[in-house]
């Protein structure tokens, strides 16, 4: 049977280090929902849809048509054929993501996407994201819940932001969006009852790969 591991958590907690990782070492294919629900996002804002007006957004959930690549070395996405790998990371992506993911409809859409990656990955797959052991693939074979200090979190982000932002407002950004994504009525981030959670605070991401891979492998 392909295997298939669900890794969710918060932003920061290395998730997405951690999950291309995994996949790599263990020959499994790779899908970051995070990066499709950026994705719809970016096209939302690049064609002026009204991201807070849930119904605007509600209207166009199913016109972009969203490309996710499963290579865990290379991981691209494309939205009508335009790659935006590197777009869908900017502030302002980042800023209005989750109202647009909280919309039903725009979900609908992203987990039946998600569904037919995992049913179609050979070997295997590595999904994460916020709801995926809880809505997306409650039988997945390894459930992963990743949790980090708001303060490491924020530290993690702020490097990979390159400085460009100060700590107290990436902080303070990330928490806003955490308290949206764990707020929202549909699918909401959370632990599966039986997922196992790994806080990843004073762990080396090498440290994370090994105790996820020993928890797949058991
Ligand atoms: O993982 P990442 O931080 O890139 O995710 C961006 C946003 O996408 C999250 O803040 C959340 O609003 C949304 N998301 C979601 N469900 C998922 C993955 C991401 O709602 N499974």
């Amino acid at each position: 049977n392909p295997v298939i591991v669900a890794i969710d958590g918060p932003s920061g907690t290395g998730k997405s280090s951690t999950s291309k990782a995994v996949a790599a070492k263990l020959g499994l294919s790779y899908l970051d929902t995070g990066a499709q629900y950026r994705a719809i996002t970016w096209w939302m804002l690049a064609n002026g849809i009204d991201v807070d007006d849930p119904a605007a957004v509600a209207d166009c959930a199913g016109k972009p048509s969203i490309v996710s690549g499963t290579d865990p070395l290379d991981p691209q996405i494309s939205v009508d054929g335009v790659d935006v790998t590197t777009p869908i990371r900017s502030q302002q992506v980042t800023a209005a993501v989750s109202a647009v993911s909280a919309v039903p409809q725009v979900r609908a859409r992203m987990v039946e996407t998600q569904r037919a990656a995992a049913a179609t990955a050979a070997a295997g797959i590595v999904v994460e994201g916020r709801d995926i052991g809880t809505t997306v693939l409650p039988d997945a074979t390894a459930k992963i819940f990743l949790t980090a200090s708001a303060e490491v979190r924020a530290a993690r982000r702020s490097t990979e932001l390159k400085g460009a932002v100060s700590l107290a407002a990436t902080q303070e950004a990330l928490i806003r969006r955490d308290a949206a994504d764990s707020g929202r009525k549909t699918s909401p981030l959370a632990k599966a009852d039986d997922a196992i959670e790994v806080d990843t605070s004073e762990l080396t991401l090498d440290q994370v790969v090994d105790r996820v891979v020993a928890l797949v492998e058991e």
